[in-house]
């Protein structure tokens, strides 16, 4: 077995007002021309915000893109757009116009800078991009960001919805490594064990102590972060995805009206858990605490969409050994749903 080497972020600044630091950043990073690509209908004066940081600073925004669809020919098209004299890219808002951008600067080999504005998923640092091809998500390889900057103000800002999505996206990362494991066991699928132990760490310091305030926005972007890294670390989406992300996949597939990824991966998860009888009562716990049930009973999930998810899950990535594969376990998640009073209200 060869050494792991991997690419990790050079800058990680994750604090109140980093947003307004963004061009201090970059002068310091020798990046005097970057590219802006933004997600559309940004709330309030966050893109200002970055603006004034990097022009006070003498930094040149070459491009201001606005990013509303993540779509493999959008991202293309912005690629092939691009002055070539660009020093940097930032992708500032949410998931699209983040994986977008992550997307652009590695087809420009370009250092890229990380700005979310939200955190309802693991994608702001991640070695991979989420994009639409031919009305699917797929997930396609990209390189780890050069910055991850986390205003944590403007991330506390954001909607509750989103901080449960980020909650439940972690909280997805325990199953994702037990079903590695047990691939280990079942099929001899190589568990990188620093990668796994790094995923497990990061929940498990979110579940001590899951506060929404500044402190808790840093912990969880932190989780979110160090996640990214573990799939760097394992060379594939194993530490971070498992039996609960092929399930919300087949959701995103057959739903008239998918819901955030994080919602969909941390309910599957907790479903999960019960057949893998494993942290159950622990990830309710902190569903309590986050008022995660609370956002999906605002929103009722479809038992029809969840049932045929859960059947369809195992054909998402054929080979891909998790407890799904051991057996058909259509029938016992379906009674859960039905059954579990702590599940009452959430499936209409
Ligand atoms: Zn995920």
């Amino acid at each position: 077995m060869k050494p792991t080497s991997v690419e990790i972020p050079t800058l990680v600044r994750m604090k109140a007002g980093a947003l307004d630091r963004l061009g201090i950043y970059c002068r310091r990073g020798n990046f005097q021309r970057v590219v802006l690509l933004i997600s559309s209908g940004l709330p309030g004066t966050i893109p200002e915000r970055a603006q004034f940081a990097l022009v006070g600073q003498q930094v040149e925004i070459m491009r201001w893109c606005e990013v509303g669809s993540s779509t493999y020919e959008h991202a293309q098209a912005i690629f092939q757009s691009l002055p070539t004299n660009t020093s940097a890219l930032i992708g500032l808002g949410g998931g699209k116009a983040l994986d977008v951008a992550k997307y652009v600067s590695f087809l420009m080999r370009l250092p890229y800078i990380a700005v979310p504005t939200s955190l309802s998923n693991d994608g702001f640092c991640s070695p991979q991009s989420s994009l639409e091809m031919r009305g699917a998500r797929r997930s396609l390889p990209s390189a780890m960001p050069y910055g991850v900057v986390v205003d944590t103000e403007v991330c506390f800002q954001s909607p509750q919805v989103l901080w449960c999505a980020g909650i439940g996206d972690s909280v997805a990362k325990i199953r994702a490594v037990f079903d590695w494991k047990l691939a280990f066991h079942a099929r001899g699928t190589l568990v990188n064990d620093f990668a796994a132990l790094l995923s497990d760490a990061t929940v498990f310091q979110l579940m001590a102590n899951p506060r929404r305030d500044l402190a808790g926005i840093r912990l969880l972007a932190t989780a979110l972060m160090l996640n990214g890294v573990a799939m760097e670390i394992a060379g594939s989406s194993r530490p971070a995805s498992g039996s609960e992300h092929l399930i919300s996949h087949a959701l995103d597939a057959i739903s008239a009206r998918p819901r955030l990824h994080g919602l969909q991966v941390g309910l599957a998860a907790y479903l999960i858990s019960q057949l893998q009888k494993h942290r159950t009562d622990s990830i309710a716990q902190l569903f309590d605490a986050t008022g995660f049930w609370e956002e999906i009973r605002r929103d009722p999930f479809s038992i029809a969409d969840w049932t045929a998810a859960f059947r369809a899950a195992l054909d998402i990535k054929p080979g891909f050994y998790t407890i799904l594969s051991e057996r058909d376990y259509t029938d016992d998640l379906a009674r859960i749903i039905q059954t579990d009073p702590r599940l009452k209200g959430l499936f209409i």
